[in-house]
């Protein structure tokens, strides 16, 4: 049986803003303890909470919620700004602590990650001390769900908070899991649920108990499968302990002649054309996108140059990618200012690489930092797009609605015609005769 910890830092901004604070100044008011969030620009109040204190959700102040309507709720709420390097530290050390607890972590996000404990003799005294080290080491709480798979595991971790550990195993499922609301289950977003609950489905049980089909009519084919296999407690156990930009697709090419200053321009844009073509197809094959693109060389001196991007959005579009390829090998082989930012090696001399003399015999495009269509559309029902968004959703939204109106006043004629009957019945004998509820 497997054994998969998840593991989730209790209110991380805002915590690893206070633990900094404090570790400053000692005497300073430790923010976990009082309404506080992290959020927006302190000073203008815009933007939105990205963190909150356990006292502040007591105010009933929400993650993504603009700064103003969280005010309004608690005037007297402290804000702080965000320090992503600070996050970054804290994170890097936590992640370190579990690895010494199992060889097998993945991370999920910034203040979250798997850990597989198959084979942990007590996994219940394990937690309390994996805990207990994070707490004492890095001052900072996390909680523990514990269970054979990732999803139970992640849903245990969002019960009572904070520095708690539950366990949620398949034959907890019904007392812990089937209670909760729909929009509680992990990849059920806010215009998901309202679709549920507007047919009747209201509670995770409710969608367990629901024939697939059903949810499939509702939600689309994927969205229904994955809810009625969510809500059933099945799940990958499956852990993915190297990072995601480990994965990379990457096609590179011998060119026939060498590629000079003077033959560039007609030589490289076929080369690079080809090669973002294959990447974009083996990308589209697995049906993955990335987000970051990177170009490499190889010089004649078989030296190595590469240059890399990451696009605001993932692609696998052949075009897109050849686009970014030139820009990045224009930015190599002269050293041309870029709006992009390199994120990789960055020791090219200023001059590039032409600048230097030098000829290429090997070119590369590579897609890194990829994210799959089950990603795409875990992270689209986290966030839930708005109603609406596409034709097809549209379409679909009418269909449902006038399923539902219909079905509605089938309901009403229905109640008409037995209101009559009774009437009528109750006109020949009199009004005690037949009851509505007694039908
Ligand atoms: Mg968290």
């Amino acid at each position: 049986m497997k054994i998969i910890f998840h593991v989730d830092v209790n209110s991380a901004f805002l915590s690893w803003s206070a633990v900094k604070r404090l570790k400053e100044d000692p005497s300073a008011l430790d923010l976990r303890t009082v309404p506080s969030a992290v959020g927006g620009d302190v000073k203008t109040r815009h933007g939105v909470i990205t963190a909150k204190s356990i006292p502040a959700k007591k105010f009933g102040i929400t993650t993504g919620e603009p700064v103003m309507t969280a005010l309004r709720k608690c005037p007297g709420l402290i804000l702080v700004p965000s320090d992503f390097q600070t996050y970054r530290q804290y994170s890097g050390e936590f992640i370190r602590i579990l690895q010494r607890h199992s060889g097998m972590v993945e991370q999920v996000s910034i203040d979250e990650a798997f850990a597989d404990m198959t084979g942990v003799p007590d996994p219940l005294a394990e937690a309390a001390a994996l805990r207990a080290e994070i707490r004492e080491k890095l001052q900072f709480t996390v909680n523990v769900g514990i269970s054979e798979n990732k999803l139970l595991a992640k849903m245990a971790s969002d019960f009572e908070k904070p520095d708690r550990t539950h366990t949620l195993w398949p034959s907890e499922i019904p007392e812990k899991l089937w209670p909760l609301p729909i929009r509680e289950l992990f990849g059920c977003g806010a215009a998901t649920a309202a679709r549920l609950n507007s047919f009747g489905i209201r509670t995770i049980g409710d969608a367990a108990g629901t024939d697939v089909r059903i949810l499939q009519a509702i939600l689309g084919e994927k969205g229904g499968a994955y809810i009625h296999r969510a809500a059933n407690g099945i799940s990958s156990s499956v852990l993915h302990p190297e990072e995601e930009d480990a994965k990379s697709y990457s096609n590179e090419m011998t060119t026939a002649e060498d590629i000079t200053l003077q033959n560039y321009a007609e030589a490289l844009p076929p080369i690079l054309r080809r090669l973002s073509g294959k990447v974009a197809s083996r990308m589209k094959r697995d049906g993955v996108r990335a987000f970051t693109i990177g170009v490499m060389v190889k010089t004649g001196g078989f030296q190595r140059h590469s240059r890399q991007t990451t696009l605001s959005l993932p692609t696998d579009d052949p075009a897109e990618i050849f686009r970014t390829a030139d820009q990045l090998m224009h930015r190599l082989l002269f050293a041309e200012e870029g709006n992009a930012e390199p994120d990789g090696e960055q020791e090219e001399a200023e001059e590039g690489l032409f600048g230097r003399g030098e000829v290429l015999r090997l070119v590369g495009v590579s897609a890194a930092k990829l994210t799959n269509e089950k990603e795409v559309y875990r992270q689209l029902s986290l966030f839930d797009l708005p109603p609406g968004e596409t034709e097809q959703e549209k379409a679909q939204k009418k269909a449902q609605e006038e399923a539902r109106k219909k079905a509605q006043e089938e309901a009403q004629k229905r109640e008409a015609a037995l209101k009559d009957m009774m009437d009528r019945i109750n006109r020949r004998f009199g009004d005690k005769a037949v009851k509505k509820g007694t039908l």
